[in-house]
Order: structure tokens, then sequence, then C-alpha cells
């Protein structure tokens, strides 16, 4: 009835194999079809499993005996007392049973971290990040800076040490697991009885239990406290920008490792000047006059004042580029620009006197706007500017 596989054949071993030359063989057909390996390959996962079953089976010395007395038939539905349901083979469970097969650290590495806890933590739990805002002017920003700000977090009790326990006395093996952090459970498959491994529920893989807690930190190993924090800020960050510093957030519990601090840039808006990207904009303001005759001024920039000139005969809407005055890019030697919006200055209020000059000025053809055809629109220099 069955068009099983010969459990000897799938693991490639004689019958007469040894207890440790059939785990070498298990070893090396799991690696071989290991799912990680073979990603979305069905055949392989068949092939997985189907190791796995004829391990179990051959693994163990009863089992053994049965199916080379009877074959699959041992194991088929109906003979009863072993429990064995049918249907495939949970992988959660295979999985599982290889820290007991192997017990091998190369070989829980190599395929990565599958439940348990595995890794070499030595215990507790990782603590959570932290944010904080800072908040920078343009200056700091172009320049980069260096913060050094006070932070409320979870640090380690020095009280214990981070143990959380009140002295060395009251610090026991743990009595669910005895210290290994991880409890054994047995389950029944179609296949008999299977051992699964979970982390220990009692002290949450740590392998040991507290009897008396520390006073300071009531058995938290950490309490609520304070750290002055240097931060360096690379230059031409912006708003909403998050820097990541690794290990200064909070300690976790019982010795636990640190989560990160997170830092939110926040721009402190300039009295005169406005941030466009890498560029920065500042808008001119000359009287009617300065246009007419040109002159020289000084103008704001993230970085100290600048002279600039301003041609005779300037046109409101011109704008000036002081090349590398803007904003650098992060970790870049790019530098955005300092662009000078002209606008010409219209009087609100005039006198009579200035009244009368004026009338006298529009009479005269020279006041005539005469747009000339090569005279950039404003959207061309906008483009030309951004584009
Ligand atoms: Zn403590
Ligand atoms: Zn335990």
């Amino acid at each position: 009835m069955s068009n099983k596989r010969d459990y000897y054949e799938i693991l490639g071993v004689s019958k007469s194999a040894s207890q440790e030359e059939i785990k070498k063989a298990y070893r090396k057909v799991a690696m071989q079809f290991h799912p990680d390996r073979n990603p979305g390959d069905k055949a392989a996962e068949e092939k997985f499993k189907e190791a796995a079953e004829a391990y179990e089976v051959l693994n163990d010395s009863n089992k053994k005996a049965q199916y080379d007395r009877f074959g699959h038939n041992a194991f088929s539905q109906g003979r009863g007392g072993g429990g064995f349901s049918g249907g495939g083979m949970n992988m959660d469970d295979i999985f599982s049973q290889f820290g007991d097969i192997f017990g091998d650290e190369s070989f829980g590495s190599f395929f990565g971290n599958r439940g348990g806890k595995r890794g070499g933590q030595s215990g507790g739990t990782r603590g959570s990040n932290l944010r904080v805002k800072i908040k920078l002017n343009y200056e700091e920003i172009a320049k980069g800076a260096s913060k050094t700000i006070k932070i409320k977090k979870y640090v380690k009790c020095t009280t214990c040490s981070g143990s959380g326990a009140k002295d060395k006395n009251s610090v026991q093996t743990c009595g669910t697991c005895n210290g290994s952090g991880q409890v054994r459970r047995v389950q029944n498959t179609f296949l008999g009885q299977m051992q699964t491994v979970t982390t220990c529920p009692t002290c949450s893989g740590d392998g040991t239990t507290i009897t008396a807690k520390c006073n300071a930190c009531k058995g938290e190993g950490r309490i609520y406290g304070e750290e002055t924090v240097t931060i360096d800020i690379p230059a031409g960050v912006q708003e909403g920008m998050q820097l990541s510093i690794g290990g200064k957030g909070n300690i976790g519990e019982r010795g636990g490792s640190f989560g990160d601090l997170i830092v939110q840039i926040e721009e402190e808006q300039h009295p005169q000047l406005q941030r466009d990207g890498l560029n920065v904009v500042f808008d001119l303001y000359i009287s009617f006059p300065d246009a007419v005759f040109g002159t020289q001024l000084e103008v704001p920039t993230i970085d100290g004042k600048a002279k600039i000139k301003i041609p005779a005969g300037t046109q409101s809407g011109k704008i000036f580029r002081l090349k590398g005055k803007g904003f650098p890019q992060v970790n870049s030697y790019e530098k955005g620009d300092q662009l000078i919006h002209v606008n010409i200055w219209t009087p609100q209020h005039i006198n009579d006197e200035e009244k009368t000059m004026l009338e006298k000025m529009k009479a005269s053809d020279n006041f005539t706007p005469k747009p000339e055809k090569n005279e950039k629109s404003f959207f061309d220099k906008v483009r030309e500017m951004f584009g």
C-alpha cells in the first residue's frame, strides 16, 4: 500500500549503520535540502521533511526495531498505541528539533535565527529607542554642529550593576529550565513523541531567577536617570531628517542592551533668509534711485555678510547669484548658491515736492516701460535658476 521511500535509502545509509552514522547522514541531507538554501523549492522541502521523518524513526531504537520488522506498515494508521496521527510533519517541529539533534552552534548560526533564543546574547531585553528633537539655525546647518544635551532615560542600576538582584546570593539558577534558558516540550506527532525546544517562560531565557530584588531598581536592573550625550550633526541636514545614534537609547531590563537614540532635526527660521533645498533665497529691496544709479550694499548670508554690487539700471525681479553661498549637501562636496531677488521699493507716501518731481518724470519718454525682446521674463529666470 505504501509508495513511501525506504528510510535507509532516504538518508543513504545501510541497515547496519550506527546511530552516529545515521545522525551524520541526516545532517548532510538536511543541509542539502534545507529551505533556507532552496527558497521556494517544493521538491527540496518534501525531501527535507522526508529526511526529518526518516531520522525521527531511525534515531529511536524502538521505532527503528519496529520499522526493521514491519517496514512502513509499522507506522500506518490504525495500528494504534503510537499516537501516529498521519499528516505532514510540521516545519517548525523540524526546526526546533535541530537544537536537540545537533546542539551545535555552527549549525544553528548557519541557518540564522529561527525561533528560540540564539546568538549568545547575555540575557535581558533590548532597551527601547529614544527620540529627541534638536533645533539648529542656518549657520549651524551650514557648518555642522556638535550639540551636548541631557537626556532623561533608563540607565543601568549601579546598585546591582544591572542584575536586578539584591546581592549575589539572591541570583539562583532557574528551576524550570535548570539554567539552560530553554524548556523541552514533548509532543505527539504521527512519528511518535517529539521534543520541541522553546524559551523558558519562567526566566525568559536568562537561565536565572531572582529570589530577592534590588531595592534601588525593584529588580528591573535599570533606573530612570539622565545622561549627557554629545551629538555630532553633519553639515547640510534638513528639517525632518533623522539621525540614529546606536546604543544611546534606553537600556533594557536586567543587563539588556541599549536601544538607539533617534535625533530629529528641526530648522530655526532665519529672519531674512529662506532655505530652498541647497539654495538660500534673499529678498532684497532697493530704492528706485539706487536701481537707476546702481549701488554697493551688504546682504546677509548664512555665513556672515557679503558685499554685492547692483549695476545701474537694474530691473525689479532681477536675480543675482552668489555661487557656493548656499547649504552643503550632506556627506558631499556639493554646495548650493544664494539667490538674491531684487525688489524695487515703491514709496507709499510722498510729499508735495516729490509729487511734482515724479509728475515731471512721468512725462519723460525714459520712464515709459519698454521691455526688450531679449529681457527674460520672471518665469524664464526662475526656470534658469532652479531648473
Ligand atoms: Zn538594581
Ligand atoms: Zn528558566
